[in-house]
């Protein structure tokens, strides 16, 4: 595998360059959301907030959350703002976005809004529990929630995609021909393959396995589809095949599941000791979501090493499946190559950034692997 890694391109300057700045810009997006958190439990803003929300439409306690909810959403997408607009900068600067500055605010208020809706949905199931099960409102919102995350999964690929993108069948025979062979070799039967109009927006190519149950599909970019050769197209599928496989979607949610269960334990512990050290009069306080929220993003926080592992693992196994289901490996490497380039990635990034941020192995071992899977099982050895 050494030789092999030498022998990879190595990155540009520009994609290094681009790949650091998304990098930081996470980052500070993180760190301003961290921040705003502490300042609102810290400085008693929250507890204000909470007041004025009253004030404005009369004691009612749901209605009461519902506006403290879309202060703070309002208030740190005011904060956040200005790093989404350094983003469409960047994607416009490095030429990999080809989406116009009216798409692209379109584009924010719907995720606003998205994200509004599906907020309230959320605290207003938490803080239902919490004023009902005081006690046992952890497990009882944990089940409520592995049923709502279960269902948003299955509707995302239906109901929530295509409020940014569209999406239509496959019309291409030969690709559908070459899918229906692969996922028969595999014993499974996909229920479609999408294609993803992503064009309209970037310059990047991707495909994903997404949906659960009916509307479990592959979607592949247009981007893809039309700039890639068949058997190149092939290999990216058979990756996709693995994931469905090896049943990635249904272990990620028991995962998941797990993750979630001892956040909800840990929130219920740590709001149980801020009303004993009586920071707040009582657990169904809402003025205490910041505390809620600060539990969950350090959880994440802490846990995204581990969640990148087990994605990356994933990945391996998606792609072992994909070199064992196709002909030949040179079409896998040739697309990896592709989408490298295309995608502006780095191939070989430093080793404690794939440990940290990166969700699928660097490209170079991807390649190594792909390039060993050839020597040991193919008739003529490459390279
Ligand atoms: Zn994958």
């Amino acid at each position: 595998m050494g030789e092999d890694l030498t022998s990879v391109q190595a990155d540009s300057p520009e994609a290094h360059r681009y790949n650091r700045i998304r990098r930081w810009l996470g980052i500070a997006d993180f760190v301003i959301g961290f921040a705003f958190l502490v300042v609102l439990l810290v400085t008693g803003w929250s507890g204000w907030l909470r007041d004025l929300a009253i004030k404005m439409v009369g004691q009612h306690y749901s209605l009461n959350l519902l506006l403290y909810l879309v202060f703070l959403l309002v208030i740190s997408k005011a904060l956040g703002i200005g790093f989404d607009y350094y983003g469409f900068r960047l994607e416009r600067g490095f030429k990999l976005s080809t989406q116009r500055f009216r798409s692209w605010a379109w584009d924010e208020v719907k995720g606003f809004l998205v994200g509004l809706v599906m907020g309230s949905v959320v605290v207003e199931l938490l803080y239902f529990t919490i004023r009902q099960w005081p006690q046992q409102w952890w497990m009882i919102a944990w089940a409520l929630f592995m049923v709502l995350f279960i269902v948003l999964a299955q509707l995302a690929p239906v109901v929530l995609f295509p409020i940014f993108y569209k999406f239509e069948p496959l019309d291409n025979e030969d690709l559908r021909r070459r899918l229906v062979v692969l996922s028969e070799r595999a014993g499974t039967r996909v229920r479609g393959v999408y294609r993803w109009k992503l064009s309209e927006k970037s310059k990047k190519a991707n495909a994903a396995l997404t949906g659960l149950g009916a509307t479990r599909r592959i979607i592949l970019a247009d981007t893809l589809l039309d700039n890639y050769s068949p058997e190149e197209i092939e290999a990216v599928l058979a990756h996709e095949l693995g994931h469905h496989v090896h049943r990635h979607i249904l272990k990620s949610i028991f995962v998941q599941a797990g993750i979630t269960l001892f956040g909800f334990w840990a929130a219920n512990w740590v709001l149980h000791y801020s009303v004993d050290q009586h920071m707040f009069e009582e657990l169904s306080d809402f003025a205490n979501l910041p505390l809620l929220a600060l539990v969950s993003v350090v959880l994440s926080f802490l846990l995204m090493p581990a969640l990148n592992a087990y994605s990356r693992f994933n990945e391996r196994q998606a792609d072992r499946y994909a070199f064992e289901s196709i002909a030949s490996v040179e079409p896998f490497i040739s697309s990896m190559n592709k989408l490298a380039e295309q995608n502006l990635a780095e191939r070989t990034p430093s080793k404690w950034v794939e440990w940290f941020f990166h969700s699928h192995p660097a490209i170079s071992r991807r390649l190594a692997a792909a390039k060993d899977w050839g020597r040991k099982h193919e008739i003529h050895p490459l390279v």
